[in-house]
């Protein structure tokens, strides 16, 4: 199926690096999520996601399949016309940025409405730290928090936590002792200008908790980062079977959980996830486009075996450089197209009923959960 003329919602990616930024950054490290010297400058280029896509790449940008001539193209091209021509070429209606990833050396939010109608998601962890440097007593900060989340920017349309990251998906219901006292923990390295890293689990998880609360106020969705990262995650924490407590909890059922990077490699549990709980969705982004072709097509099939279609939301995960969306984007139809083109073979779904199911997993579902006009 060629699905090429579908709009697409990317509902979770990151901004983009800032010109001065880009300079000095080492572009094959946009390609893994490791950061030791000897896998960003050797090992990461040699998965298939790389090699596939210095070929992608370097046809977009009309240069030879070499690091060297797409580095030069680039520079040839300039910031905002290598943006527009990725965008172009990716065809986004719409993306949600969650803009606390690496947030002193991106793109304001607002500059990305030029490439794509632009949202944001509000990354939890990133305000509590702010908040903690701004207030200086426990009450102050939990007040803060409170109203930062109940009146978010209007063009705020979910939360997104990286406690997986942090410490973990087996968030427990907060001890607001031990939560009182990693802020003065937190405050101490604040007054010896320390920097800042919430990771202090009691601390961590009464921040899930309020944002949970705040999301069940307003039906906003909550965007859990869950399976694969960068090596700051321990991988056996990220698994989304940990959030169960919170699934079960009455205060939370109206809150949607969105389960990003398709839990890889946790999919199946993931997709189970979101089969038997009203309010669990799953996510594509980062396992589409960082595996290979058939990891790709795993993912979207795993979730097919039996994750209904109204809960598998498309995204890319793309961050810091424009290429990663347009390969999210070419990935993203490429992919669907091909295991929906196997649903009508193996006569699980009808033409029109595959038709239908990739505009609800491109943008349909995305667009209904954010309330996107
Ligand atoms: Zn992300």
């Amino acid at each position: 199926m060629d699905l090429s003329d579908i709009p697409l919602i990317d509902q979770h990616a990151h901004n983009l690096l800032r010109p001065e930024h880009a300079r000095t950054f080492a572009y094959p490290s946009a390609f893994t999520e490791g950061y030791a010297a000897e896998v960003v400058t050797h090992h990461g280029q040699g998965t298939l996601f790389f090699r596939r896509s210095m070929r992608e790449i370097a046809e977009l940008l009309g240069c030879e399949p070499r690091l060297e001539a797409i580095l030069e193209a680039r520079e040839r091209l300039g910031f905002e016309e290598l943006a527009r021509r990725c965008f172009q070429a990716a065809g986004f209606q719409t993306i949600l940025l969650d803009d606390g990833f690496m947030p002193d050396q991106v793109m304001p939010t607002d500059w990305h409405n030029r490439l794509a109608r632009t949202y944001r998601l509000l990354r939890v962890e990133f305000l509590a730290e702010r908040l903690i440097q701004e207030t200086s007593t426990w009450p102050a900060f939990e007040e803060a928090f409170r109203a930062a989340l109940d009146h978010p920017d209007p063009e705020v349309v979910g939360f997104k936590t990286i406690v997986a990251y942090r410490t973990g998906l087996a968030i427990e219901t907060p001890d607001w002792e031990a939560a009182r006292s990693a802020f003065e923990t937190l405050r101490q390295q604040v007054a010896r200008k320390e920097r800042l890293r919430l990771a202090h689990k009691p601390l961590n998880d009464w921040v899930v908790w309020r944002t949970l609360e705040a999301a069940a106020r307003q039906g906003r969705p909550v965007q859990f980062h869950t399976g694969f990262g960068d090596p700051d995650l321990d991988l056996r924490w990220a698994n989304p079977l940990h959030l169960r407590p919170l699934l079960e909890h009455p205060g939370f059922r109206r809150v949607p959980f969105v389960l990003l990077h398709a839990s890889y490699p946790y999919t199946r549990e993931a997709g189970y996830l979101a089969a038997v709980y009203p309010h669990v969705y799953v996510d594509l982004g980062l396992a589409i486009p960082f595996l290979s072709h058939a990891g790709m097509a795993f993912v979207v099939r795993a979730f097919l075996e039996f994750t209904p279609i109204s809960k598998i939301l498309f995204s890319t995960d793309a961050h810091l450089i424009p290429e990663l969306f347009y390969l999210g984007a070419r990935w993203g139809r490429r992919i669907l197209g091909e295991v929906l083109e196997a649903t009508i073979r193996d006569e699980d779904l009808t033409t029109a009923e595959a038709e239908q199911a990739a505009e609800a997993i491109l943008y349909r579902n995305a667009q209904i959960l954010y309330g996107l006009r």
